[in-house]
């Protein structure tokens, strides 16, 4: 079961949290039919989305991450709501990352070292809070984490990672994220940094290790305290109900116009790669009472 392990270090000074989210990884995975380093990435990026739309408080919050880059798998957006719940994509699902020499995917190529990271938070009242920083070398973690210090101002470290089997099973998926509180010293900072640059292989961590064991053997000696779990998932928002929105918001002449040129109307859902289609029949249904 996916989960979301946080531990408060020296009595308040900084956070780790870690999430295990191999299964959501899966389950994006099965909906966009990626392959290999595209599944990597779009696993890595749901895993740091359930991370920070855990950290949000509040019920009826909405986050987005958009990631654009100049690589081959064109934009990641990952959406996510309170408590961990994800679901994101990435723009050409059908990219295929080549290997380094290491073996591993060059992630690099896929999401493209000139870009911007964007994040949107909708607390539901006002304006949303939006953040916005360049892209540092398109290695996901190195992004991520000067994100979150030029943006939210918080020097954080950040290490992801995920296998893909060659069946195209994640076999792991996780992200770990320091983050200093704003009472934090810069030496404890030092060290905490440095304990996450040390993992070069999260990917492979997460096979060998549980979250509970990752923040005990590397904090457990930093007065660690750790916090109730936050089990995540994947989850999809669209509904029938909200598609006969959108076919409401083409309107009636519209709408009769498409099905008569095309034969019906197809709305694609790029989160969970859903086709809603609606013949002739099924679009006058949904005017039927506003005629
Ligand atoms: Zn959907």
């Amino acid at each position: 079961m996916d989960i979301i392990r946080k531990a408060i270090l020296f009595g308040g000074k900084a956070i780790v949290s870690v999430v295990d989210a191999k299964q959501l990884a899966n389950d994006a995975i099965n909906a966009q039919g990626t392959t290999g380093g595209a599944s990597e990435v779009l696993a890595r990026s749901l895993a740091f989305g359930a991370f920070l739309s855990a950290g949000i408080k509040g019920t009826n919050i909405k986050l987005s991450i958009s990631i654009e880059g100049d690589g081959s798998l064109g934009k990641i957006i990952v959406a996510g709501m309170s408590g961990g719940v994800v679901r994101g994509y990435v723009e050409n699902r059908s990219a295929k990352l080549p290997l380094l020499q290491d073996g591993k995917y060059d992630i690099a190529s896929g999401i493209g070292a000139n870009g911007t990271i964007s994040i949107i938070k909708d607390f539901g009242m006002k304006e949303p809070y939006m953040g916005k920083s360049m892209l540092v070398n398109g290695t996901l973690d190195a992004d991520l984490a000067y994100y979150l210090t030029v943006s939210e101002q918080l020097p954080s470290a950040v290490a992801s990672g995920a296998i893909i089997g060659e069946d195209g099973v994640a076999k792991s998926c996780g992200v770990i994220v320091v983050q200093p509180m704003p009472n934090c010293e810069d030496e404890y900072l030092v060290v905490l940094q440095d304990i996450v640059r040390n993992f070069t292989d999260f990917g492979q961590l997460m096979i060998d290790k549980t979250v509970d064991e990752i923040i005990e053997e590397n904090f457990g000696h930093f007065e660690c305290k750790m916090l109730e779990p936050i089990y995540p998932r994947f989850e999809c928002q669209c509904s029938q109900e909200r598609m006969d929105n959108v076919i409401r918001a083409i309107g009636l002449k519209e709408a009769r116009q498409i099905v008569r040129q095309d034969g019906r109307i197809e709305i694609h859902c790029d989160f969970c790669n859903k086709y809603y289609r609606y013949t002739k029949s099924q679009v006058e249904a949904v005017f039927g009472d506003i005629k």
